[in-house]
């Protein structure tokens, strides 16, 4: 044998891989169902395999049928929702333009943060962590800024609360502004109409309401942001989300531009053909379920939400922490003695609240009981 110059010092022999039974209820990830994690091992095929051509057509529908969406352009981006919420950006956003983000949480400021590297005018309109903004508030703004970008999101993993979308996608008609919104929370789990509320470009994730691993997130653009990306001026500064060159892939030409995630793609298929067979009204009513059963939880121990109820998102609840507990304390408890993942606050909310996620295939009235049972042990 060469003797080749090898070095072993981190030629560690370690065991075989054996992760704690988590119960995932933090802003996510959140468990993935059990036949997202079987259609995950299936066997390969190639990016340009007519099988996974036709796969590909198959996510591409379903997903329309998750948002209500026509679009065309509606396809899974490779990488997690940060990654999805980058390419509406990066293809939308021209140097110069005028981007106006509602900001009322952690999601916001990312939004803000991405827009401005790929050269917006930057304009915010701030309302405190876990409110959400007034029709007239967004009219007064709109008209104020005159935005090309009306950024909002949907539903605010940070604080809990869910934006209202009534009259917003009329309002950015008339200012000729595009609306771009995060539904990265919200898709597959809260009431969300993309077409009917006039959304022209929007995001999502995987690893939240559709109850996938992460590192696949839907995205989708409307005619009216397809024919913006078409007359831009200058290439879009991202080469692996530029959609000029990924939607031919996943258009007619099936071009080559990266590879796919295969077995990603199978696992989102299957997260979206289980949204189908439920149904999207009983998929929402299910989580709007459970969220009630834990609130009703939750004052039963004497805990507060930190959302009113009419804007309460039901995928995720911020509880106020109550004084003299450590929040840290509790879900460094609750997931080393219970099993269960909960999140502390963020931001505005860091030391205020927890952030309990009942996403998807979590979303369970046994998961919330399970939860609440633990919420009382650890706080007596
Ligand atoms: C989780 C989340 C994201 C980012 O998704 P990643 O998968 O963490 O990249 C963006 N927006 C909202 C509202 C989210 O909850």
């Amino acid at each position: 044998m060469i003797p080749y110059p090898i070095r072993n010092q981190f030629r560690h022999t370690i065991g075989q891989l054996d992760m704690p039974p988590r119960l995932l209820l933090g802003p996510g990830p959140s468990n993935a169902h059990p036949r997202v994690l079987q259609a995950l091992g299936m066997r390969q095929v190639g990016h340009l395999d007519p099988a996974f051509i036709k796969l590909m057509n198959e996510v591409q529908d379903l997903l329309r049928y998750a948002w209500q969406t026509e679009n065309k352009l509606t396809i899974p981006v490779s990488g997690t929702g940060s990654a999805a919420m980058e390419a509406t950006l990066a293809n939308l956003v021209e140097p110069g333009d005028v981007v106006l983000v509602g900001v009322n949480g952690f999601f916001g400021l990312r939004l803000v943060d991405m827009a401005g590297r790929y050269g917006a005018d930057m304009r915010q309109i701030e309302k405190p962590w876990g409110e959400v903004f007034e029709l007239d508030e967004l009219k007064t703004a709109v008209a104020q800024h005159r935005p090309t970008i009306l950024a909002l999101v949907h539903a605010e993993t940070s604080t809990g609360a869910c934006q209202p979308l009534d009259g917003v996608g009329d309002l950015c008609r008339e200012h000729d502004c595009l609306l771009l919104v995060d539904t990265v929370t919200s898709l597959g789990g809260v009431p969300l109409l993309l077409d009917e509320w006039q959304v022209d470009a929007a995001y999502s994730g995987s690893q939240k309401c559709l109850s996938c691993p992460p590192g696949i997130s839907p995205f989708t653009l409307g005619p009216r942001a397809v024919e913006k990306l078409s007359r831009r001026k200058t290439k879009v500064a991202n080469w692996y989300l530029d959609m000029s060159l990924v939607g031919q892939y996943w258009g007619s030409e099936r071009t080559y531009h990266h590879t796919a995630p295969i077995n990603m793609n199978y696992a989102l298929r299957e997260a979206l053909r289980l949204v189908a067979e439920e149904g999207l009204a009983a998929r929402w009513q299910r989580h709007r379920e459970t969220a009630v059963y834990f609130w009703q939880g939750l004052a039963e121990l004497g805990l507060d939400c930190h959302v009113a109820e009419p804007y309460r998102l039901p995928s995720l609840t911020t509880v106020r922490v109550p004084d003299g507990v450590d929040p840290k304390a509790v879900t460094g408890r609750l997931l080393s003695e219970y099993n269960i993942e909960i999140a502390n606050g963020l931001g505005q909310l860091a030391g205020k609240v927890w952030r309990v996620g009942l996403m998807g295939f979590n979303s369970r009235k046994e998961n919330a009981a399970l939860l609440l049972a633990a919420l009382r042990e650890v706080l007596a």
